[in-house]
């Protein structure tokens, strides 16, 4: 008997009739045995309508009642979740954020779990009855509601695990694992039959949205294991949990030891939500750096990658840098303000930028990769605007309009096609 978290996404959730195919996905574990709380997001687009509503509303609005109206979503599908499995026999209650309670810091519209008690839901579920429980919500210190940030059901269903010290947590979704890149991008994209928490990490926050970057954190942080698989595979055709062939369902998000072969690259993923700033001629002497990262950190805004050209008279330089998207409007400001202790000639803002990321363990090991990397994409004559690396990554940023074969490029150059 296992204790299992399952978690559905949006497109999972869509309509009565896939929560009714959630539902089958539930009884199957429960016929065996099992015991489950299940975490549910909002009908696909519901989110999106509600932050359009609030945005409608007043573009400057209050993220408490934010927070109220977007959190909504999700108290829906919870309800009819337990409704249908109630129907089908299987004793069931749906819970919401503040009722486990999920405790959360007061950062509304991006709460962190700070603990999650949770002794009666836990209690019931040994028990054997199905909790439903209202994914990306939470309880601040002021006794508000707040939500996760976007994507954050993940992060809730991986914090239910850590708290019931669950057995797995299963996220159900669109596709059915992890995979090399983006499948919706390159069709030859292949399924990862396993992939470390370290790459899962880096995928994750460097664009791949299959999952939200603080529940691999935290899944890593709590040992919790993960498994990534379709909620579109015919509920009779999964195995329960003990009896399933792992390998064969879905994506394990496991530890690096766990996994045999290794790879020198696991996975792409993507960003188009960055944004390029270019400081034209600024002083090529020491305190500019400063001068200009300083006000923009007191701005809470962060920087990402950044790249400073050879300075050709030794007095002047150009400084490049990103931001997320939504931050340029505001750095923009920011810079502008101290244009005259900085000292630039021109500031440039763009958006048309993409940031290509390769990712793999393997790396640590090999030489060569960024090299490779850099040669296919002159040869496709795709110019690299700025470049950072890590241990086991290496992030590129491109012009927007190649991104697809930028992706395309390394996707094939590192062996990861499908056959
Ligand atoms: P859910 O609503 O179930 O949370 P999401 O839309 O948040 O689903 O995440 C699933 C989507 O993530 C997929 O449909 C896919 O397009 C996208 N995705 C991006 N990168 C990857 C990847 N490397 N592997 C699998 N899916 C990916
Ligand atoms: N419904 C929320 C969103 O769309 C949370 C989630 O789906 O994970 O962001
Ligand atoms: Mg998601």
């Amino acid at each position: 008997m296992a204790l299992l978290v399952m978690k559905f996404g949006g497109t999972s959730v869509a309509d009565i009739d896939r929560i009714r195919n959630v539902a089958r996905h539930v009884k199957r574990e429960v016929d065996a045995g099992n015991q489950c709380a299940v975490v549910v997001s909002a009908m696909a687009g519901h989110t999106n309508q509600l932050v359009a509503w609030a945005k409608e509303a007043s573009p400057l609005h209050d993220m408490r009642e934010y927070d109220s109206i977007v959190s909504s979503g999700e108290l829906i599908t919870a309800g009819l979740l337990a409704i249908i499995l109630q129907s089908m026999g299987i004793p069931a209650r749906s819970w919401q954020g503040w009722q486990i309670p999920i405790h959360t810091d007061d950062a509304h519209g991006a709460a962190r779990i700070t603990d999650i008690p949770g002794q009666e839901i836990r209690s019931r579920v040994m028990a054997g009855e199905v909790a439903t429980i209202a994914g990306f919500q939470g309880i601040g210190p002021d006794g508000r509601v707040t939500t996760l940030g976007r994507g954050g059901s993940d992060t809730s269903a991986v914090a239910i695990a850590a708290a019931l010290q669950a057995d797995r947590c299963d996220i159900y979704t669109d596709v059915d694992g992890v995979y090399t890149t983006d499948p919706r991008i390159v069709s030859k994209a292949q399924r990862l039959a396993r992939i470390s928490y370290e790459e899962m990490l880096e995928m994750a926050s460097l664009g791949a949205k299959v999952l939200q970057t603080r529940s691999v954190e935290l899944a890593m942080a709590y040992g919790v294991r993960l498994l990534v698989r379709s909620s579109f595979t015919a509920p009779e055709d999964c195995q329960p949990a003990g009896k399933d062939d792992l390998d064969n369902t879905g994506t394990l998000v496991c530890s690096e030891d766990e996994i045999l072969e290794k790879q020198i690259v696991s996975g792409i993923a993507y960003a188009k939500d960055e944004a390029k700033v270019t400081l034209l001629r600024i002083a090529d002497k020491p305190g500019v750096a400063a001068a200009v990262f300083g006000p923009l950190a007191e701005a809470n805004i962060n920087v990402d990658m950044i790249v400073q050209n050879v300075s050709h008279d030794g007095q002047y330089t150009d400084l490049t840098f990103t931001v997320q998207d939504g931050d340029l409007p505001r750095a923009m400001q920011v810079l502008e303000e101290a244009k005259d202790k900085i000292g630039y000639e021109e500031l440039r803002g763009a958006t048309d930028v993409v940031k290509i990321s390769v990712i793999g363990v393997g790396m640590r090991s090999h030489a060569g990769v960024a090299a490779q990397m850099f040669k296919a994409l002159a040869e496709r004559k795709i110019n690299i605007e700025a470049i950072t690396t890590s241990e086991i990554k290496i992030s590129i940023l491109i012009d927007a309009a190649y991104e697809e074969l930028a992706i395309r490029t390394l996707h094939s150059l590192y062996g990861l096609d499908a056959a």
